[in-house]
């Protein structure tokens, strides 16, 4: 449930899928949002793959759903091929990076440090940094969870956070695209814990930090898996691809703060 005060964010994660003609998904989105009036009530967010950032910032027009990229480079510019800056991000317009996916720790070794220096290049280009961070089914089995967790934010969330620049996704890896979710109280402990860290750290700006759950999020089950405290919304992956899910999910977060 969105913690008093913060405004909460429906981000969605389209990974690597997605072509020109998928601006369908980003239209109707557009209009439904308009029509529903959940923008009055939360931020939307979309993450396309790299290539149509900038046809999803015109597709959108003048509803202000955000457009955002799904990781980027540390610095500015230089010989890094096939990579791309958070300056061109920024640039083509978008406003949020996600940084740290599972994905992307597991498919490119992508680390803590590799996290943090990235969110420090998303700050200096002006984009908010959404940092994920979640243990996998050995580290939940083992009873580190917390701890797993705890430790990823220290070190993959750079000094200097502040609720601004940074949104914190607690994505366990296990439930990724599975079907699967923790119980609503195992997200509780967890989001209180990451609460307290960032609480701790950053003072108010860690109070005012948003929260994201991620994690086989879909219409039928966001109430009940958005619903514990510090849970500031969501970010989706599969359930992101469809226009008429993804707006379920706003839906069920409107009702939660309506609520
Ligand atoms: C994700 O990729 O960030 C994600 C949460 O995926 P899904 O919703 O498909 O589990």
């Amino acid at each position: 449930m969105p913690t008093s005060g913060i405004r909460p964010l429906v981000a969605g994660n389209w990974k690597m899928n997605g072509l020109r003609r998928s601006m369908d998904t980003i239209e109707a989105l557009s209009t439904r949002a308009n029509e529903e009036g959940v923008l009055e009530a939360l931020d939307m967010l979309v993450c396309p793959p790299a290539t149509l950032i900038s046809l999803a910032v015109k597709t959108v027009d003048t509803t202000p759903i955000h457009i955002g990229a799904q990781s980027c480079h540390p610095a500015e510019s230089g010989a890094h091929t096939g990579d791309v800056a958070p300056e061109m991000l920024r640039d083509v317009g978008a406003s949020y990076v996600i940084t740290g996916h599972s994905e992307r720790r597991a498919d490119h070794g992508e680390t803590d440090a590799d996290v943090n220096a990235q969110s420090v290049g998303a700050w200096r280009a002006g984009l908010c940094a959404i940092v994920c961070v979640g243990e996998t089914r050995e580290e939940r089995e083992a009873g580190r969870a917390v701890d797993v967790v705890v430790g990823q934010l220290a070190g993959s969330v750079p000094d200097g956070a502040t609720a601004e620049n940074t949104v914190i996704a607690y994505e366990p890896v296990w439930a990724i695209g599975t079907g699967l979710t923790p119980t609503v109280e195992d997200i509780a402990q967890i989001h209180a814990a990451i609460r307290q860290s960032v609480a701790d750290r950053f003072g108010a700006e860690g109070e005012a930090m948003r929260l994201l759950y991620g994690g086989s999020v879909k219409p039928g089950n966001a109430a009940e898996v958005l619903s514990p405290a510090h849970v500031d919304g969501a970010l989706v992956g599969g359930a992101s691809l469809s226009a008429s899910d993804f707006m379920g999910i706003a839906t069920a977060v409107k009702g939660l703060v309506d609520a």
